[in-house]
């Protein structure tokens, strides 16, 4: 795929109290600005996909997601812009009401499946797909050529003055990118947004192969309650951020990383005169499903 929305990328420097009294920088990649619907990683995590399907010859893509996933409808909108015809395999059943997610992902032509969770869980193919003629991504973009695409988001700003790089953590494709990408003397924290997904580090481990001799953690400690669920001291977060420093975030995935980077730094878990630089990557069309009023932005 084309670079063409790469000039829009800024680095954003909050100002806030916290990061004044601690003396700590944190710079925020604003790669959710990219493009309206192929929001921030999942542009970078499809790029080798896609260039790799058009390679050989491949004219469908198709790939796994749940009725919210901001990789189908980011796929769906690849593919469009690419002239490639896409299908969405969904997990359970077609309800009466698509959610907006798949409704954004039909107008880009996408056809959609639903399989059950039981065949979901095996990544059964409807028999419609003739596998012959269809390039699958697998679900979240999970694999060598996302991670190799998410490598090149750090080549968006100047790196080097960072100590440390935070993002948040779905399949780890966007961070094993990022490790790869890292400079020897930055450390790379990832936040999952599931509870206890301890299968997040030997599935990164897979993705660095002979790279791993970088320092990289995963932090299983801010998910509140797991996957897209939530808990008013997120929300109150994210306003409070919002109000202080003008950056909006998401409820899946950006909030809860810069929560839990907040409450590290509040604990003291950064030495004073760190300069973190977090990826914003993305996922703030996700607020649309919660009630009006519960954010401010
Ligand atoms: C998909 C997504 C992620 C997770 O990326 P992985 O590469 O699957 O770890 C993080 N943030 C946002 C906003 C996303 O949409």
């Amino acid at each position: 795929m084309s670079d063409l929305f790469y000039e829009k990328i800024t680095t954003d420097n909050l100002s806030h109290p916290l990061l004044q009294e601690k003396e700590i920088e944190v710079s925020v990649l604003r790669i959710d600005q990219i493009h309206p619907v192929i929001s921030g990683n999942k542009w970078f995590k499809l790029k080798y996909y896609s260039e790799d399907a058009v390679k050989n010859n491949f004219k469908t893509i198709a790939t796994f997601g749940g009725t919210y996933s901001n990789h189908i409808v980011a796929t769906a909108a690849a593919s469009n812009l690419l002239g490639l015809k896409s299908i969405g395999i969904i997990r359970g059943e077609r309800a009466a009401q698509l959610s907006h997610t798949l409704q954004e992902a039909l107008s880009f032509g996408m056809q959609l499946f639903f399989i059950s969770r039981e065949d979901y869980a095996e990544k059964k193919l409807p028999p419609e797909i003739d596998i012959q003629k269809t390039y699958l991504i697998s679900e979240g973009g999970y694999g060598v050529l996302g991670a190799k695409g998410a490598s090149e988001i750090l080549k968006q700003t100047d790196v080097s003055p960072y100590t440390h790089i935070c993002c948040a953590c779905g399949t780890t494709t966007m961070m094993a990118g990022l490790v790869t990408g890292s400079l020897p003397h930055q450390q790379v924290i990832g936040f999952s947004v599931m509870k206890n997904n301890f299968d997040l580090e030997p599935s990164l481990e897979k993705l660095l192969q002979e790279n791993n001799n970088h320092n990289y953690q995963i932090v299983h400690d801010y998910h509140f309650g797991g996957y897209a669920k939530h808990k008013p001291s997120l929300f109150s977060f994210m306003n409070d951020l919002y109000s202080k420093t003008g950056l909006p975030t998401d409820f899946v995935y950006t909030g809860k990383m810069l929560f839990g980077l907040f409450d590290k730094i509040e604990k003291n878990e950064f030495a004073p005169g760190s300069k973190v630089l977090a990826i914003h990557s993305g996922g703030l069309q996700g607020n649309a499903s919660l009630a009006s009023g519960t954010l401010i932005f």
